[in-house]
């Protein structure tokens, strides 16, 4: 009854039962899995403390990443935004709780898979900024969650959620999808405003590809989650000031998994293409695989 594979059936829904998008998720996940509202409700709420959690552990200046490559990152983001700056103190803030998860990530802490471990800090690092910055309470952060889930599930129905498969569009380009979705719900736009700003942030990451120096989700993966996530605020702001996406939300979906199918293998997370072989990168790989060998 509540279930949905397209954006437009999702949009249909919202219409016919006059429910957000939040409602339709949650709804549909009690159809799915057969668990009670409460037990799914927890459960978010569950990985809402894992972000707020990551995010903390991810702002210590001293966090360094299990190759060496990132950590600290959030911390300078953090002191720098207090300053005089260029993107103003929300913008700021978003990127450092962005980068505070990814680093956090890449020193093998816990965070959420949202949707994966390299694109985990887009979301909360969206979420958690704007509730401070707006004071969003609890509850509408999970219901929030419940939104970028919708979106996340429409990716992961009609094309990939995988950086092997689609390129890093397929991973920063969905999170900054179901971030911008998120955000819209959070400042009481309409579930078609929700999808044009996941459509916008989807179509402004087209083609990223998948390259990670030696292998590890640290470079350039960290750094991209602070920069998407910028990315996915601008788009939920372009939505909510009305613009519409010219190409509809399935349609862009679509055309992500087209160019996934076609993009080469030494882009899809091979570490054999892109910044992964650059004479830095390369350096350091041969670093790594000689201390591997000592
Ligand atoms: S570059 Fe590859 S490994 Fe890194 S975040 Fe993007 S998809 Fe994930």
């Amino acid at each position: 009854m509540y279930q949905f594979r397209k954006g437009t059936e999702l949009l249909n829904l919202c219409q016919r039962y006059e429910l957000n998008i939040d409602e339709i998720m949650l709804r549909c996940e009690i159809e799915e899995s057969g668990q009670s509202r409460k037990q799914i409700w927890e459960l978010m709420q569950d990985n809402l403390q894992v972000m707020n959690d990551s995010i903390i552990k991810g702002l210590d200046p001293d966090l360094k990443s299990a190759g060496g490559l990132v950590g600290g990152n959030a911390s300078k983001v953090q002191f720098y935004m207090e300053k005089d700056n260029l993107c103003g103190k929300t913008v700021l803030k978003v990127i450092a709780y962005a980068l505070a998860v990814s680093e956090c990530n890449a020193a093998m802490g816990k965070i959420v898979a949202a949707p994966t471990a390299g694109a985990s800090g887009i979301l909360p690092g969206i979420l958690v900024a704007l509730s401070e910055e707006k004071g969003y309470s609890q509850e509408e952060l999970i219901k929030s969650l419940f939104v970028a889930a919708a979106v996340g599930k429409i990716i992961a129905t009609n094309a990939t959620l995988s950086g092997a498969e689609g390129g890093c569009q397929a991973e920063c380009g969905s999170a900054a999808s179901m971030a911008a979705a998120a955000a819209v719900f959070l400042a009481g736009g309409s579930p078609q405003m929700s999808l044009d700003a996941g459509a916008i942030a989807l179509k402004g990451l087209l083609g990223l590809v998948c390259d990670p120096v030696a292998g590890l989700v640290e470079v350039p993966c960290s750094k991209r989650n602070g920069n998407t996530a910028a990315i996915a605020l601008t788009s939920a702001d372009m939505a909510l000031a009305g613009i519409k996406s010219f190409l509809p939300f399935d349609e862009v979906v679509e055309a992500m998994y087209r160019i996934g199918k076609i993009m080469v293998a030494d882009l899809r997370e091979t570490a054999a293409g892109g910044c992964a072989i650059t004479p830095t990168a390369l350096r350091y790989a041969e670093q790594v695989i000689t201390q591997q060998n000592d």
